[in-house]
């Protein structure tokens, strides 16, 4: 089993509706457990700045699903959830990103683990830290909490 997490955004329509949707739904994946969760926060648009505010956060799992059975999956979840991709950055129903895979890196056509902006985006790091005090960056090494209080 791998310890995976996912970081959950939404700024269209029902946020709240769209990340318990998606939750449940990863909760009910083949070969996955839920282990725990931030809490949701809301953050302004990173980027593409002229869109409504997201709520986010990051989900931990376990899963024997490899990484790109899980992306697919995860996928199919927001195409599920009415996702589309009109705007590169722009406004979703549902994001669901892996942002760590176990201790894995993985760069490739379809995945970047862990993900690029886990230390462009302190909510991330934030809600990575609340969910796993002790956290650290697989290919640094670093502690995700001295990365978030060094800025
Ligand atoms: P973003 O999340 O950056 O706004 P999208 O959700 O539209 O972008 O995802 C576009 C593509 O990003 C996906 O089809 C997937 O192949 C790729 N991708 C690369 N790394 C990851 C990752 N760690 N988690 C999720 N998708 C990823
Ligand atoms: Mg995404």
């Amino acid at each position: 089993m791998a310890t995976v997490y996912i970081g959950l955004g939404s700024n269209l329509g029902d946020r709240e509706h769209f990340i318990s949707e998606a939750k449940k739904r990863i909760r009910d994946l083949p070969e996955t457990v839920m282990l725990s969760e931030s809490k949701i926060e809301e953050t302004k648009p990173v980027g593409y700045t002229a869109q409504p505010d997201f709520l986010n956060m990051v989900i931990k799992i376990e899963t024997d699903l490899s990484p790109h059975h899980l992306l697919d999956m995860l996928l199919a979840i927001e195409e599920e959830l009415g996702r589309t991709r009109d705007i590169p950055l722009g406004p979703r129903t549902i994001d669901c990103d892996i942002l760590l895979y176990g201790e894995m890196e993985i760069r490739d056509n379809r995945l970047t683990v862990p993900h690029g902006e886990i230390r462009n985006r302190p909510f991330v790091l934030r809600q990575l830290v609340e969910v796993d005090a002790d956290l650290r960056d697989p290919v640094t090494n670093e502690y995700y909490r001295e990365v978030l209080e060094n800025g």
